[in-house]
Order: C-alpha cells, then sequence, then structure tokens
C-alpha cells in the first residue's frame, strides 16, 4: 500500500484526553479515531492489526474443534428474561424499537449460543460442541477511558463449550487455557499471567484471567517473577518477596496487569434456563455442562501498544504488525523503491511504501511511530542496496535486493 493513499496519516496532537500510551499512540500513528468516549472508528493500519490478532485465534481454536459462527448483536429481551440478566446486569445497553419491542445489545452471549446449541445438541453423542465467534459486544461501561483497553463497543472473541460430563468439560477447559498462552504468544504476549478469579456476573464457579503485566492495567497482581502463577492482590494468599509455592524457583512480586482474556465454568445454569437437554448412554435426560472463553480483540490491540513501545512509537510483533516492511523513498531511491514495491506486492508480501514528497526526517518520524517491524530506505546514497533497519533496534545494514527478497521477518 502506498502511504499517500492511505486513510489515517499520523497525526501531530491528540486531545488531552488521551493520557495512556496506546490511545495516544494509535490515534497520532493514525491507527484509531476517536468518536466518543470508548468509541472507536479502526482505521486501515489499525483494522490490519485487528484482523491479524482475530487469524492468530481463529486458527488456534479451530485446532481444538471449535466451530465459527457469527450471532446476532440485537437479542430480544424475553431472552435475557430467561437468564434473569435483563434488569440484574448494570452494563447491558438496552433499546426499543418503534413498536416497543426492547432489545438487550450483546455483552456476552449465552442468551443465544445456547438456545442455537440446544438446536443441535439431542444425544451424548452430539457433544461435546464447541461455537465462537468474533464479534462487536456492547457494554455501558461507566469509565470508558484508557484508549482500546476499555470500550463501550469492542470487539470480542468468545467460545462456548458443551459437554456431558463434568470431567470432559474440565479437559476442554485445559484445553483451552493452553491454546490461550500459545495465542498470547504468537502475538508476542509472552509472559501472560494466570489469575484464578471469581466468575462475576456469571456464575460462582471457578474461572481464570489472563493477565499482561504493564503498569498500564487495571489490575493489581501479585506474581512469580518466573513461571505463570499469578493471584489478585486482594484476595492473594502469597506475600510480596516470597518464594513461589508453584514452580518453587521464583519470587513473589507485584504489579499491575490488563486482562485480556478470561474463561468461565459456567455448569449447567444457562442449559437449565433454556431448557437445553440431552438423552445420556443411558436413555436419561441430562443438561449439558458449559464453559465461556472470552478473548478481548480490540483491548489486545492496545495491551500489545502498552506493551512494545519506545519515546518515539510503537514497536509492532511481526505477527500482528500491519506491515511487514515500510519502505521509505528519498531522492534518487525511486527506481528501486518501485521495483521492491512492485516484487514484494507480486509474492504477496505486506509492504507500506511510504511515497510522499517530504523531508527524510518526517519520514524517519513516521515510521518509528507507525512501528512496523522492518524499515528499507532506497536514496542516491543507497545506490543498487537498501539500507535496513529493524524497529526495535538502532543499527541499520545495507543489503542486496536479492539478499531482501530472502530475508524472512
Ligand atoms: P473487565 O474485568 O476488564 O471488566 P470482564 O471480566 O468483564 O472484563 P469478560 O466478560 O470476561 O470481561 O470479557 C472477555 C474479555 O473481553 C475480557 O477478558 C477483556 O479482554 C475483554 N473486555 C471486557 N470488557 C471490555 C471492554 N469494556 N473493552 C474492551 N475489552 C473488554
Ligand atoms: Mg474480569
Amino acid at each position: 500500500m502506498k502511504y499517500s493513499q492511505i486513510v489515517g496519516k499520523t497525526k501531530k496532537n491528540v486531545p488531552s484526553e488521551a493520557v495512556s500510551v496506546n490511545h495516544k499512540l494509535l490515534l497520532q500513528a493514525g491507527f484509531i479515531d476517536q468518536l466518543s468516549a470508548g468509541i472507536f472508528s479502526f482505521l486501515p493500519l489499525g483494522l490490519k492489526v485487528l484482523r491479524n490478532i482475530e487469524q492468530i485465534i481463529r486458527e488456534e481454536l479451530n485446532l481444538i474443534g471449535a466451530n465459527e459462527v457469527l450471532m446476532p448483536a440485537l437479542i430480544q429481551k424475553s431472552n435475557w428474561d430467561k437468564t434473569d440478566r435483563w434488569n440484574t446486569v448494570d452494563i447491558l445497553v438496552k433499546t426499543k424499537s418503534q413498536t416497543d419491542k426492547e432489545y438487550g445489545l450483546g455483552f456476552s452471549h449465552e442468551e443465544v449460543v445456547t438456545p442455537l446449541a440446544g438446536q443441535f445438541i439431542h444425544s451424548y453423542k452430539d457433544l461435546p460442541m464447541a461455537i465462537y465467534q468474533i464479534q462487536t459486544k456492547f457494554r455501558d461501561e461507566l469509565r470508558a477511558k484508557s484508549g482500546l483497553l476499555r470500550g463501550r463497543e469492542f470487539g470480542m472473541k468468545d467460545l462456548y463449550s458443551f459437554h456431558s460430563t463434568q470431567e470432559d468439560f474440565q479437559n476442554y477447559y485445559s484445553l483451552v487455557k493452553n491454546t490461550y498462552l500459545k495465542i498470547f504468544a504468537r502475538m508476542g504476549l509472552k509472559d501472560v499471567k494466570i489469575t484464578e478469579a471469581s466468575g462475576g456476573s456469571f456464575t460462582k464457579k471457578f474461572s481464570h484471567e489472563f493477565d499482561v503485566l504493564t503498569p498500564a492495567g487495571e489490575i493489581d497482581l501479585i506474581y512469580c517473577d518466573q513461571c505463570e502463577f499469578a493471584q489478585n492482590t486482594e484476595i492473594a494468599q502469597v506475600k510480596s518477596g516470597s518464594l513461589c509455592p508453584k514452580c518453587k524457583k521464583g519470587k513473589i512480586t507485584t504489579g499491575k496487569a490488563i486482562e485480556v482474556g478470561n474463561i468461565f465454568d459456567l455448569g449447567q445454569r444457562f442449559a437449565r434456563d433454556f431448557q437445553l437437554e440431552f438423552i445420556d448412554k443411558d436413555g436419561k435426560k441430562q443438561l449439558p455442562f458449559m464453559g465461556c472463553y472470552g478473548i478481548g480483540t480490540t483491548r489486545l490491540v492496545g495491551a500489545i501498544v502498552e506493551k512494545c513501545n519506545d519515546v518515539k512509537g510503537i514497536i509492532w510483533p511481526a505477527s500482528v504488525a500491519p506491515f511487514k516492511y515500510h519502505l521509505i523513498s528519498l531522492p534518487g531511491g525511486e527506481t528501486n523503491a518501485h521495483k521492491i514495491y512492485e516484487e514484494m506486492m507480486d509474492k504477496g508480501i505486506e509492504i507500506l511504501w511510504d511515497d510522499r514528497d517530504i523531508s527524510a526526517g518526517a519520514k524517519f518520524a513516521d515510521a518509528d511511530l507507525i512501528g512496523i517491524p522492518v524499515r528499507l530506505v532506497v536514496s542516491q546514497k543507497t545506490g543498487d542496496k537498501v539500507e535496513m533497519k529493524l524497529r526495535k533496534n538502532t543499527t541499520n545494514k545495507l543489503v542486496s535486493l536479492s539478499d531482501l527478497q530472502n530475508s524472512t521477518v
């Protein structure tokens, strides 16, 4: 893509309410636009990052036998009444049609997925079943600040699983837990902590949060500096400075974190509410055991920026970066730039070409702000070679065009 044609250019100034790092950098680098508090547009660069995040999640969930669907966000009141969440969930956004029909906008989708799954679950042979979607959620959050970390309209991947026994549910729950760590590691988040938590509005049963350590987080964690062990400080049974009770090697320390995922044991509650039953091996009617598993896709865009930045801007991990290469053409380098751009485009390699007629300094500053992993510069000085620099490093090297084609990011 040519930068001259892109919608969403870098900005010098951002509104003063953008105080968190992700909010500031994503606005300034032209990844997002804010409509109102907690409500954003994703511009081409931001949308590419979001799509990369979604694709990693999709690939890993498909590997564990989950089915992707897309459910509606507009859900009639009668379904919320069945689960008693119409009047009890404060963040539910409610709306009324011109004929006085009432709807809630999905903040989570048990009210849709349970009756949906019920149409396909009749016998124990139909179980287990796992259904997920990647969709927009709505929550009437009191304080929507911190950029993409807390939106009123935001992206989520929500997975729901149905099982004939509690044991089968628990095995799948463990599988999802491990899959989540793989998903986050693929996005460059390698030290995600797993925190045992209570189930919030969903259930009194167990749940686990996946937390990314960063000062921008809202959660106070007490965690091991070597393994994934963590507890919420409010409920913690371990003390800062002590030996980790899990790995027996690391030291317990404290810090702030962002919750990027959450998995819950739902028990049989929603199956009961929707009279979802199956016939077991002995011919008896039973309620399936359910789990639900969320990942905040748009929150992840923000969380990655909070983790991966320096004073100059964002430093995207290659796996989620909007482009792999950021090509800068300076006077005398136009012919080579054309060649590199065409060849990369032919091969389907993601390249952003800053083809604007502006100063070298302005192009370099924008490249640092945008944060694409590899910067390529062609100019009169570089001759028939290309100056290559990784965003995360300060040094650069001259490479030939053929070396560039063989390099992997
Ligand atoms: P939180 O504790 O941060 O309010 P939650 O526990 O209510 O989140 P879940 O209902 O488990 O969140 O939703 C699954 C995931 O969706 C969360 O782990 C988080 O990553 C994301 N998420 C939840 N609320 C928001 C929001 N307002 N904006 C962006 N992402 C969110
Ligand atoms: Mg939570």
